[in-house]
């Protein structure tokens, strides 16, 4: 409703309002005109800017007690709003709206699929489910890419397999089938990959396997897929721990079989950093540093970048050397587990590089059926030594 800003349009759109009171004037994108001012040299391209936003002070100043014209804004960044805005009378009340949680996206999503014709007994909350982290906007899209999809395959109603298609462009990008792997990077791939897989696994407080892949998407080779049961809203300690295992488990993987390290392992390495220093910086979990928070601007909430602490260069090195720690530990973790199921690794590079994708059940099967073997030989093994010492 807010078409083209100024001063003067303003002034007319709450006149307009008061005319047709009661009444709800919305502002989206408010940040674009209620921007923090400058302040002192008020002269310049921001001039208009501030005049809009004076114009808006005035008229919210404007409603008397019994004015049944409401004010309602969006933004992004609360915290680039000017603190004017924000006084009593004025933007008085905030309410932070977050992603959806299962439960909304499914509601989202039953909105958005009323335009498309889904095949009869269609599961949309198992889809709901899957796609955590995803905002309205990305839930219309993955509706979009699913009826497209549905339509390159000439079919007449969208099914769950076009969803899962649809899903795996967006979070991982197309798959690139036409591009030609040699057949050593594949089995390098394949290694890498059930490295996180099996890490993954065999550790508790993690977040499930969903799907491992080996067709190369976007500009990654490869890729292991986890989806949490539930919508996490906090997490454990050992949760994060167990994620830089995790994602140490694929350079781990391709050192022991393979003897060499690659650059594939280049994104692993910056998110297990980036967890490492958060744990530290951000949730005091570092005995050494302490409950502490160190961060440096990154954005924050909202992008709202909370007012770091200036630290020393001395806890700077600190902080340096117990992400280290951190790292090298995990790394050392999954090195351990890595080793000791070996024969699983094997099995499941092996899996990979003959069916190229692995879904959870198929992660299952491969699972139980190495549980089955080991068994099978620690018992022979118990049984060889009784005799042996009888
Ligand atoms: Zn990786």
């Amino acid at each position: 409703m807010f078409v083209g800003v100024g001063a003067s349009r303003v002034r007319e759109l709450f006149t307009e309002a008061k005319k047709n009171a009661p009444c709800i004037i919305f502002i989206d994108e408010i940040d674009a005109i209620g921007g923090k001012r400058s302040g002192g040299n008020a002269s310049g391209s921001n001039d208009e800017r501030e005049q809009t936003l004076n114009a808006l002070l005035v008229e919210m100043d404007g409603f008397s007690s019994d004015a049944t014209v409401i004010l309602v804004a969006a933004t992004n960044r609360p915290d680039m709003l000017d603190p004017a805005l924000l006084r009593p009378g004025r933007f008085d009340r905030q309410v932070t709206i977050s992603l959806p949680d299962a439960k909304g996206r499914l509601k989202i999503l039953e909105v958005h699929s009323k335009k498309i014709v889904l095949t009869p007994g269609m599961n949309l909350t198992e889809i709901a489910k899957s796609i955590p982290g995803f905002s309205g906007a990305d839930i219309a899209n993955l509706v979009n890419e699913a009826a497209l999809t549905a339509a390159r395959h000439g079919k007449q109603a969208v099914t769950l397999l076009d969803f899962e298609e649809a899903k795996d462009k967006i979070v991982m990008g197309l798959a690139r089938k036409s591009v030609v792997i040699s057949e050593k990077v594949r089995r390098v791939t394949a290694y890498h990959e059930a490295g996180h897989a099996i890490v993954a696994t065999l550790l508790p407080e993690t977040d499930p396997v969903h799907k491992i892949t080996i067709i190369p998407r976007g500009r990654a080779l490869g890729l292991t897929q986890q989806l949490p049961l539930d919508d996490r809203y906090t997490y454990s300690q050992e949760y994060l721990l167990n994620r830089i295992k995790i994602l140490m488990g694929g350079r781990v993987a391709e050192e022991q079989i393979f003897g060499r390290l690659t650059t594939g392992a280049s994104n692993d390495i910056l998110g297990a950093t980036e967890i490492a220093t958060r744990l530290i910086c951000e949730w005091g979990m570092n005995p050494t540093i302490g409950p502490v928070a160190h961060m440096q601007d990154q954005g924050g909430f909202l992008g709202g970048g909370s007012s770091a602490k200036p630290y020393s260069e001395q806890t700077a090195q600190a902080i340096d050397r117990e992400i280290k720690k951190i790292i090298e530990d995990c790394y050392e973790a999954a090195k351990h587990l890595l080793a000791e199921h070996n024969k699983f690794l094997h099995k499941l590079a092996e899996a990979l590089l003959i069916n190229e994708t692995i879904d959870a059940d198929e992660m299952d099967i491969v699972y139980h059926c190495y549980l089955n073997q080991r068994e099978i030989e620690e018992t022979l093994k118990s049984k060889r030594e009784g005799t042996e010492h009888t």
